[in-house]
């Protein structure tokens, strides 16, 4: 019999009749269209799609079939806005792995909020440089503006603070991140779970024992403020471990913890705590099933 255990990776979500198509990173959006087709493996995959705490079980029973979880990062607000619809409508459950920095507005979305801005207004200054659409493209344009940023700071929190700094009306790009009430209303619909994601989305390699610590600890006592659970389940912001970061987590109360790391879950050889994924590609279905036998 197959044995089949797989979590994917998903962050944003788009509707092309809402944003003309330029999907300027289909490894990070996939239309909802995209997303439905991934729910019909159901059908034409015999996957049955769990909770992350059914997929543990499914896994230490070794239990046979074909069994996935859909993983949101981050939290934008499209997984509210079109992915939600779907998912409740078919009954799918599903994981957001929630960086808290996001709704408390201490982070953003850098590299959303600056393509929208030049999308929005062909141009943006960072740091006493003009970054023009014009001259450069979307794709370039973006990614030179991402690089001055990182040269000034590394530090995400820092970063949301430059941004600001340069970006008229800043905060009306807060729409593009999930709202605790938005969570709230998912929540009450019984399909989600909340992952910790930390508080500000860092490279934890590069922290030390105590900051990383602070990170997730931080992270689970602003969803318990919020949205009165404990999350036990996390994801390592950009997929990024290393055996320091792995001895914190092991001494903290957290069941699993997932990487980008593109594999299937083999149920005689895995550790919760460096789970691999599978990542969705907008368009591209054979990326996923590729991976089921
Ligand atoms: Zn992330």
């Amino acid at each position: 019999m197959n044995r089949n255990y797989f979590i994917i990776t998903l962050h944003r979500v788009y509707d092309p009749e809402l944003k003309a198509s330029h999907n300027t990173s289909p490894r990070l959006e996939i239309s909802k269209k995209f997303l439905e087709e991934i729910i019909s493996l159901q059908d034409s995959h015999s996957v049955e799609f769990v909770t992350i705490d059914q997929l543990l079980e499914v896994i230490s029973n070794e239990t046979n079939g074909t069994y996935g979880c859909l993983t949101f990062d981050d939290g934008f607000a499209d997984n509210y806005q079109l992915a939600f619809p779907i998912l409740k409508k078919s009954g799918i459950p599903f994981t957001i792995y929630l960086s808290t920095g996001y709704p408390d507005h201490v982070i953003c979305h850098s590299s959303e909020i600056i393509k929208e801005e030049l999308t929005n207004k062909g141009h943006l200054w960072i740091a006493g440089e003009k970054i023009s659409c014009k001259e450069l493209g979307l794709e370039a344009a973006i990614s030179k503006a991402l690089k001055l940023i990182d040269a000034q700071s590394t530090n995400p929190a820092q970063q949301k603070r430059l941004l600001q700094e340069h970006i008229d009306n800043f905060e009306s790009y807060y729409y593009l991140g999930l709202s605790w009430a938005q969570l709230r209303e998912m929540l009450d619909s019984g399909l989600l779970t909340v992952g910790l994601h930390t508080h500000t989305h860092p490279n934890l390699t590069e922290l030390t024992q105590d900051e990383i610590a602070n990170e997730i600890t931080y992270c689970n006592k602003r969803i318990e403020e919020e949205l009165g659970l404990n999350a036990t389940h996390l994801a390592y912001p950009f997929g990024r471990y290393n055996p320091k970061v792995i001895n914190v987590i092991r001494s903290m109360p957290i069941q699993t913890a997932v990487t980008t790391e593109e594999r299937l879950i083999t149920y005689d050889r895995y550790d919760y705590l460096v789970m691999p994924r599978v990542r969705a590609v907008d368009g591209q279905l054979e990326e996923i099933t590729k991976h089921i036998q």
